[in-house]
């Protein structure tokens, strides 16, 4: 077998090429990955591991791959997001309320990865029912940052960012309903990319705000995503909201020429919360984009001021809705003894939802009641809308838009215990969702040891031209290449 640091240095296709040329089999590949997830429980990265079902899921894959029948992707290891439900399998949404909760089907995502061949390492920690940046909120405790322990690995999809970033899995999937893929990208130096609202299916997936919920991927490179992310999209009937449209071979188009392209660069984006070292990072991206023949412009996005408001209210109103199925009789958690119907409610949900989620439920509940609606909710509509016709504006002028993912490089567990400090750091990511538009975080340089994201936003259904653009700034750069120490 090829050794072990080899294997952390390939990409997805020089995965795929060793199990085709039998350097390596799916089963070893499998259990190396199972080994180092076994040695890194101090990340706090899985929830649960399924150690017997991926190893003989690779042992089918070998077959596969020896009979000629594999698929490009067949017999790579993933790490799955513990939000999309797997058949079989603990589904827990990092919540005490779903902790006995074993799916009885596969969401459109983990039917998807089953049929490429991928094999599932286990799932990934997170905030409780993705509320959160940083993946303390959730009832398993805090994802820690493979870069530097006492540092968060941003969130809410913070497991899947730090199992990439530390090589417990080659790729895994996220979602991203306000920043989720892209903030832990970021903090964790990995590549993620959330997709066009509709371009991957939402059955299957717990849901939180269903208006800005999106699946997406992770992995060291957009070369690796582009690949990744061909599995995962598509249209999907079971999806009210899934888009009927042709996934393009995004690998394919990873060549394709970037001179001339037009990158807006949002004022807004660059305000006085964006830390010095953040704003350097992103000068030498915008240096890097020079160099590849595009051309940089200054773009307004006036409403930009409005988005974590209005956010935070749209959010948390669906939440409020979504999160009523959570009953105690159905599934998920039931308290002991109920005295009556009315205690079985009360008291199941009480014990239940940890402390981020019920805050959100009452705020939720608030806005949407008789006399708050037309204050908040409809307002928040409003806000919405021009936000999203700011972005279409801006697409008028440029191709893409170049921007911070967050205002500092990951922060400190336990660092911002007011609710609201934590809301105010999620400013560059949630107008993307409001919008509905596909964006990406790539690795852009390092602050103090700690990785720095740089953001790319594209027009609708422009995913290509995001990881086409990536693609060239991660040959121009090494960023994206580089592992945390104690992980290599
Ligand atoms: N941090 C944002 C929130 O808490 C986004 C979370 C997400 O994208 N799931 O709502």
């Amino acid at each position: 077998m090829t050794e072990q640091a080899d294997i952390l240095n390939l990409s997805l296709s020089g995965l795929s090429s060793a199990l085709r040329e039998g350097e390596v089999s799916s089963v070893e590949l499998t259990r190396l990955f199972l080994d180092r997830i076994a040695a890194r429980e101090d990340l706090n990265a899985f929830v649960t591991v399924t150690r017997e079902r991926a190893l003989e899921q690779a042992a089918a894959c070998d077959k596969r791959i020896r009979a000629g029948t594999a698929a490009p992707l067949t017999g790579i290891p993933y790490a799955h997001k513990d939000l999309f439900c797997t058949e079989g399998v603990l589904t827990s949404c990092a919540s005490g309320m779903l902790s006995n909760f074993v799916a009885p089907f596969d969401a459109a995502v983990s039917e998807s990865l089953n049929r490429a061949g991928m094999v599932m390492l286990g799932k990934t920690n997170m905030d409780e029912f993705a509320m959160g940046s940083s993946s303390e909120t959730g009832f398993y405790g805090a994802v820690r940052n493979p870069w530097r322990e006492d540092r968060v690995a941003g969130g809410s999809s913070g497991g899947s960012a730090a199992a990439v970033a530390a090589g417990l899995a080659p790729c895994a999937t996220g979602t991203d309903t306000g920043g989720s893929i892209r903030q832990p990208a970021a903090f964790c130096g990995v590549t993620g990319i959330k997709p066009t609202y509709g371009r991957v299916s939402r059955y299957g997936m717990i849901a939180y705000a269903s208006s800005l919920d999106q699946g997406g991927v992770f992995a060291r490179s957009a070369a690796d995503c582009a690949l990744m992310l061909r599995e995962v999209a598509g249209f999907d009937e079971r999806d009210a909201t899934s888009i009927e449209r042709p996934v393009p071979d995004y690998a394919a188009g990873l060549g394709g020429e970037i001179k001339g392209l037009r990158i807006g660069v949002p004022r807004q984006y660059f305000d006085e919360a964006l830390a010095a070292g953040v704003r350097g990072v992103l000068d030498e991206a915008r240096t890097v984009f020079e160099h590849c023949g595009c051309e940089l412009v200054e773009v307004d996005l006036a409403s930009l001021p409005l988005a974590i408001a209005a956010y935070y209210v749209i959010a948390l109103a669906e939440c409020s809705s979504n999160l009523a199925r959570y009953d105690g009789v159905r599934y998920g958690h039931r308290c002991a003894a109920p005295r009556d119907l009315e205690d079985l409610y009360t008291r199941s949900r009480a014990e239940g939802f940890g402390a981020e989620v019920k805050r959100r439920i009452m705020i939720g509940t608030y806005v949407l009641s008789a006399g708050y609606y037309d204050a908040y909710y409809l307002r928040a509509q409003k806000a919405r809308r021009l936000i999203r016709d700011d972005f279409v504006r801006a697409f008028e002028q440029v191709d893409l838009l170049l921007a911070p993912v967050a205002p500092t490089p990951a922060f400190k567990l336990g660092e911002k215990l007011d609710p609201v400090t934590m809301y105010l750091s999620d400013i560059y990511t949630v107008a993307v969702n409001m919008a509905g538009l596909p964006a990406l975080s790539a690795p852009a340089g390092f602050i103090d040891g700690l990785p720095v994201g740089m953001q790319l936003i594209a027009p609708y259904f422009e995913e290509q031209r995001l990881l086409c653009a990536t693609h060239h700034y991660q040959q121009a750069t090494g960023w994206h290449r580089r592992m945390p120490e104690a992980c290599q």
